[in-house]
């Protein structure tokens, strides 16, 4: 048995037993964990408040045989804004899954915990374009869970950039325009390649700053989903009702 303390943010949690919670947490040290909640079901508990979905709390848990227990959550942020809005909370819960579907257990890198929050931040206080914000968190976790793209120059000739550049998602590659040829690679935007090497390479700290064109956003908004979708091997129910919520 072994009782510590990490944060954690409540990316769901369904109800077990009379008056109990089953909660999934990010946590900074050990990725996503699974964690039972006595009680947290009546107004009473301690953990009624911060056993909730996108809280974020100092939490206390104990883990005895690979199960985890959760014992007091000192809330620290509710992102209670993301409420206010069916597409930013449509999208907050899109992240929520994709970290249910891939993130595991174990060694995870602690800056997912720092993307997801930060994310969060950004969407419930309304300061960045949402396709930013999505794309930022898509193609920066799928760096983070081990397929960082190769977007340094085209992967067969080392070329930096050509007028026309191409990405290649199933390989996770850039190619220039000679190299291209008759592959199945997209061609994008140069300004959106610099998006993208910008959200791969830069400092955590100013990740989510910088500027795109408008109509750029969705370009690279695609490109993002497409990648997380094809490193995955998912498709994600909650990106497609994103979509739908902004009709
Ligand atoms: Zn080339």
């Amino acid at each position: 048995m072994e009782r510590f303390r990490t944060d954690g943010a409540v990316l769901k949690t369904s109800p077990t037993g009379e008056a109990d919670l089953v909660v999934f947490i990010l946590t900074r040290e050990r990725g996503l964990i699974r964690a039972f909640a006595r009680g947290a079901r009546s107004p009473r508990s301690r953990l009624h408040a911060g056993a909730v979905p996108f809280g974020y709390s100092d939490m206390d848990l104990t883990e005895k045989n690979g199960v985890y227990y959760l014992n007091a959550a000192g809330l620290k942020e509710t992102f209670y804004d993301l409420r206010l809005s069916l597409p930013r909370l449509t999208l907050a819960q899109y992240f929520c899954e994709v970290l249910l579907k891939t993130a595991t257990e174990g060694s995870s890198d602690p800056d997912v915990l720092r993307l997801f929050l930060n994310a969060l931040f950004l969407l419930s206080a309304d300061k960045k374009p949402m396709h930013l914000i999505k794309s930022v968190f898509e193609l920066r976790y799928a760096a983070l869970s081990g397929f960082m793209p190769a977007l340094v120059g085209c992967d067969v000739c080392g070329a930096f950039e050509t007028p026309r550049m191409h990405f290649d998602a199933a390989g996770g590659r850039l190619l220039c325009e000679r190299c291209a040829g008759e592959s199945n690679a997209q061609t994008v935007p140069l300004a959106v390649i610099s998006a993208m090497r910008h959200i791969v390479f830069s400092e955590f700290e100013g990740v989510f700053s910088f500027s795109l064109e408008p109509s750029l956003l969705p370009v690279l908004g695609r490109l993002t989903s497409g990648y997380l979708s094809v490193c995955s091997g998912m498709q994600f129910r909650l990106l497609r009702l994103f979509y739908e919520s902004l009709e």
